[in-house]
């Protein structure tokens, strides 16, 4: 049976419950489908020892406050999976979980959206999948030939998993080789050389560019919002975070970095079928490669509506879909607006992308 309502929101995570708080706001009738099982969105999958890289008073969503957690400054992914759950209960969203959308495609004045077991006929529709459920691998010649284990940011949960992976009489819980100078393969890399019995190669394809240790998430966001301030009072663009540096020393890196553990190597060319062949042909064996390389937007569910441009983007205007007006995307990068990929600045193109639809729905 099709179900009516004015705005399907496709995806639980942050992002789709933002927006659900500001169309709540409007007033406007709406639903949330989430493929995920439990509330948290991709926060439920990450590894174990992550933590945010603001205070929980910076990595809130619209409305309410994320309460801090006892005895850490900088929020575990616990918590953050508390907060969202709550988050959901105390707004009574309407979020049905367990709920994949496999197809948006156009029906007349209305946009269809098919789920699992459901489909709704909805006058606009949020996008909010966020990038998990893609994880990127680069085409590196030799992936195929390699032996050992490849894993990536997505599957990786603790050191612990390698133990097995030690050959004697080298013995130790293994050669694990992580791929990419971002983020992820800095703390993941972090996370095995503090663990000690992991033997950690980190390989980058520029050498690592770490943010001063005095700048977490916070002067992020401040470097965001200014931008973004520049840009809407036409004063120009100021130019984003990456003229700072890509990662943000939060304590196990540092520690692994002034530890000295953290060996980088240049990103090597190619992989055999034991281990890595580095650019000047030496070569390295190895029991794991960790890919940190990164996500693409999860848009599959958009292809009916053929608006893919380059990198696998949609063309927006603010949050709304150029080649579709009642399409709106929310989360995935800057890309569908300043820090909408983060918590804390997800809450504005949420209000902005609810405030299109009321003006639409009421013209
Ligand atoms: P997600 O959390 O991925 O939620 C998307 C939801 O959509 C999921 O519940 C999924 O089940 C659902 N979904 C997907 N496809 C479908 C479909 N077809 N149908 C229905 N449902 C679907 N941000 C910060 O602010 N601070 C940080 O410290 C921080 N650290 C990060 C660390 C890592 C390792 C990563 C990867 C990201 C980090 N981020 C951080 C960025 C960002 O906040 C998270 O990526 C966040 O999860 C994005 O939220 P989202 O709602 O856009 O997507």
């Amino acid at each position: 049976m099709t179900q009516s309502v004015d705005v399907v929101v496709v995806g639980g995570g942050q992002a789709g419950l933002a927006a659900g708080y500001h169309l709540r706001r409007q007033g406007i009738d709406f639903t949330i489908l989430d493929a995920d099982p439990a509330p948290g969105g991709a926060w439920q999958h990450m590894w174990d020892s992550l933590h945010l890289f603001s205070p929980a008073d910076h990595s809130s969503l619209p409305g309410r406050l994320m309460p801090t957690q006892p005895g850490e400054t900088y929020p575990d992914t616990g918590h953050v999976v508390d907060y969202l759950a709550d988050y959901e209960k105390r707004y009574d969203l309407p979020v049905q979980h367990g709920a994949r959308v496999g197809a948006v495609r156009r029906d007349g004045d209305r946009l269809l959206v098919e789920a699992d077991s459901s489909t709704w006929r909805a006058r606009a529709v949020i996008s909010a999948t966020g990038t998990w459920s893609r994880p990127f691998v680069p085409a590196v010649p030799g992936r195929g030939l390699f032996a050992g284990r490849q894993l990536h940011t997505v599957n990786y949960r603790r050191p612990a998993d390698f133990a097995e992976l030690g050959v004697p009489p080298a013995g130790g819980w293994g050669r694990v080789v992580v791929v990419g100078g971002g983020n992820s393969g800095a703390q993941i890399a972090a996370d095995l050389a503090l663990a000690g019995d992991v033997t950690v190669t980190w390989a980058t394809r520029r050498p690592p560019r770490f943010l001063p240790d005095d700048i977490d998430g916070r002067a992020l966001f401040d470097v965001a919002t200014a931008r973004r301030r520049a840009l809407d009072a036409g004063r120009g663009d100021t130019g984003g975070v990456a003229s700072l540096g890509d990662i943000v020393a939060v304590p196990p890196v540092r520690a692994a970095r002034d530890a000295g553990l953290l060996r980088v190597q240049p990103m090597f060319p190619r992989l055999t079928a034991t281990g890595i062949r580095w650019a000047d042909g030496s070569r390295s064996d190895a029991d794991a490669i960790v890919w940190c390389t990164g996500f693409r937007p999860a848009l599959a569910h958009l292809a009916p509506l053929d608006l893919r441009g380059p990198r696998g983007h949609v063309a927006t205007a603010g949050t709304r879909a150029v080649g579709e007006p009642r399409l709106h995307l929310l989360g995935y990068g800057d890309w569908t607006g300043p820090a909408s990929a983060t918590l804390i600045g997800v809450g504005r193109p949420a209000r902005d992308a609810a405030r299109d639809i009321a003006q639409q729905l009421s013209s």
